[in-house]
């Protein structure tokens, strides 16, 4: 029951079933991540890279019980986006995806086995909003003490810009 779910944290770069960021090979550093938000109407999606030490302390495919947990842990953990991201408006949640497995995701996937020398957590969310939103607070730094910057880039109605946030300027306006 586990070999096939963790096979996608290791193993989703490049694979279809999931709306990821595509990841350069070169872009993967330890306590580095990425975020997008782009705007389109109403619709605000925010997309995220963390290499998966900073999350989960390990990038291999779980080989114990407590990494299981951990992975589990996690998972429902980016199941809202309460603990990730903050919009700076009236923003309803419609959609979050994290590619770290649940269980019952896992069995349906079937990635095979793939055995990557370092992996990115995905996380996708959809907002709704009702108001302008007139910038972003990442909430990650609180909770992920090895995570020391996220690459902003946003595309929003108001323009486009990039910001590169740490634990101290960990919220933009733009
Ligand atoms: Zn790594």
């Amino acid at each position: 029951m586990t070999s096939n779910g963790i096979a996608i944290l290791t193993g989703f770069v490049g694979t279809a079933c999931f709306s990821v960021l595509p990841v350069k090979a070169q872009g993967h550093v330890h306590g580095e991540g990425t975020m997008h938000i782009v705007q389109d109407n109403n619709n605000w999606s925010v997309e995220i890279a963390l290499p998966a030490a900073d999350v989960l302390g390990f990038e291999h495919v779980p080989e114990t019980t407590q990494q299981q947990q951990t992975v589990r842990d996690f998972a429902s953990k980016f199941a809202t986006s309460d603990k990730v991201v903050a919009l700076n408006g009236e923003c309803t949640l419609e959609d979050a995806h994290s590619s770290l497995p649940d269980h019952n995701e896992a069995q349906e996937h079937g990635h095979e086995k793939v055995s990557h020398a370092h992996s990115d957590i995905a996380l996708t969310y959809r907002f709704s909003c009702q108001s302008t939103v007139s910038g972003v607070k990442v909430n990650l730094f609180q909770w992920l003490p090895s995570l020391n910057h996220i690459e902003l880039q946003w595309a929003v109605a108001d323009g486009q810009g990039a910001s590169n946030l740490s634990p101290p300027n960990s919220a933009v306006t733009w």
